[in-house]
């Protein structure tokens, strides 16, 4: 008999999901099995809703339109769903529900299955990340009113980051602030860093203890620093804007910007927001495209300077977080630029000379024997000579709030 674990992935008008089995009689949550059935996405919700779900291999098992009402809410689609799996699990049911909820504060070292009290302490974080933790928490509130008894797991974008510790996570601003609003550093992308993390455990035990820098290149990049497994300093603050370029975010930059475009520009914090959050990065740079692909093909100069630009500030904070944990014995490349783009971890890696780091180009294209995906889809692109080891690791989120789920709930 099998078990179904929903992991829900909830954004402003659109709720991504995936769907894993388990084995229902077996005890030890640890070393069960998860496998990914399907997944899929909900879009458009209170403009044109739209459900899509997909196998494994990405064949559309099923898909289904609405015109807009008011009642094809999250609710409505949730519900839907949910119905939608029943029906076409082969059998199991949906046992458990994971999601991904962006900030988990000082208080959440770990998941946590949401109940009435810590639904209200989730809600007091909304301010410290208002354009993700809301939606987040919606599909949890929504959940739980088509189906009361099904338990719900939040897992936090920010408990990973918990093991940081204090002395590099303050921000040298009047302490008042950080003690009476909590604005301090909190890092991101935790849930991604924790599968690395495990992964290279078990690839290689020896080196998942040592000096290990991770470079999530996404839409949203950021990078860890880990010691022993476990996070030392991540390039990520208060908010998903700091630390690296990203798609069209800009990273850390001169805050001095904010205030001319407040004072001389008189722009509205909303026009702001809207400018950091979406017109800059890649984007804002190149005035081409967020995305790395249309960068790579493109042959306009802009084109390539954002490119060359993007790699020395992942070099600058390798350096940065490489202090922090006093040297680096691997670099592990993850997220859609980090395990797709040969040619951006190419000319990353050629800037690390100078700290023993060394490419071989033919792995690096995974072309050679020493590039062959391992079961985790996993291959080294360092030279032999190289001082530091260079894994591209593929990342699974996805994966490891199932795995929450299972320890917390089933
Ligand atoms: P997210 O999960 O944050 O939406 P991903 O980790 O999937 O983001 O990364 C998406 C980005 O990865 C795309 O915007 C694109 O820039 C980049 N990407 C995906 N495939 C490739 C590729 N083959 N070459 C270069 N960049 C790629």
């Amino acid at each position: 008999m099998k078990e179904a674990i929903l992991v829900i992935n909830a954004g402003s008008s659109s709720l991504k999901f995936s769907i894993f089995l388990t084995d229902a009689g077996e005890k030890n949550k640890v070393t069960k099995n998860l496998d990914l059935l399907s997944r899929g996405q909900i879009e458009g919700i209170g403009v044109h809703p739209s459900f899509v779900v997909k196998d494994d291999k990405g064949v559309i098992l099923a898909k289904n339109q609405w015109e807009n009402s008011k009642d094809i809410n999250h609710e409505f689609l949730l519900k839907y769903l949910i119905e939608w799996l029943d029906q076409n699990l082969q059998g199991a049911k949906v046992k458990a529900a994971g999601h991904r909820v962006v900030h988990g504060g000082t208080e959440f070292t770990s998941s946590v299955l949401v109940t009435e009290d810590i639904l209200i302490k989730l809600e007091k974080l909304i301010p410290l990340a208002p354009l993700h933790q809301t939606h987040n928490l919606a599909a949890i509130k929504a959940l739980k009113k088509v189906y009361p008894d099904l338990p719900q797991v939040a897992c936090f974008d920010t408990s990973f980051h918990t093991t940081n510790p204090d002395v590099l996570r303050h921000f040298f601003i009047p302490r008042e602030l950080e003690e009476n609003e909590g604005i301090k550093r909190y890092g991101f992308h935790g849930l991604s860093y924790e599968y690395i993390a495990e992964t290279l455990k078990q690839m290689d035990p020896e080196l998942a203890q040592k000096r290990v820098l991770i470079a999530h290149l996404g839409s949203g990049s950021s990078m860890c620093a880990m010691k022993e497994g476990q996070s030392v300093t991540t390039s990520m603050g208060l908010t998903a804007l700091d630390g690296l370029p990203m798609g069209t975010r800009p990273g850390a930059m001169d805050p001095g910007v904010v205030l001319y475009l407040m004072k001389e520009k008189k722009m509205t914090p909303d026009q702001i927001e809207n400018l950091l959050y979406y017109k800059s990065g890649l984007l804002g740079l190149s005035g081409i495209s967020n995305d790395m692909r249309q960068l790579q093909e493109s042959d306009s100069p802009r084109a390539l300077l954002t490119m060359e630009a993007f790699a020395w500030k992942v070099c600058q904070m390798i350096g940065s977080l490489a202090a922090t944990i006093q040297g680096m014995d691997a670099l592990v490349f993850t997220a859609g630029i980090g395990e797709n783009s040969p040619r951006v971890r190419k000319i990353i890696v050629e800037k690390l000379s100078w700290m023993g780091v060394l490419l071989n180009e033919e792995a690096n294209e995974n072309k050679t024997d020493l590039s062959r995906k391992d079961r985790f889809g996993s291959f080294l692109i360092n030279s032999l000579q190289s001082k530091v080891k260079v894994y591209v690791i593929p990342t699974n989120e996805e994966l490891m709030i199932a795995k929450h789920v299972l320890k917390e709930s089933l």
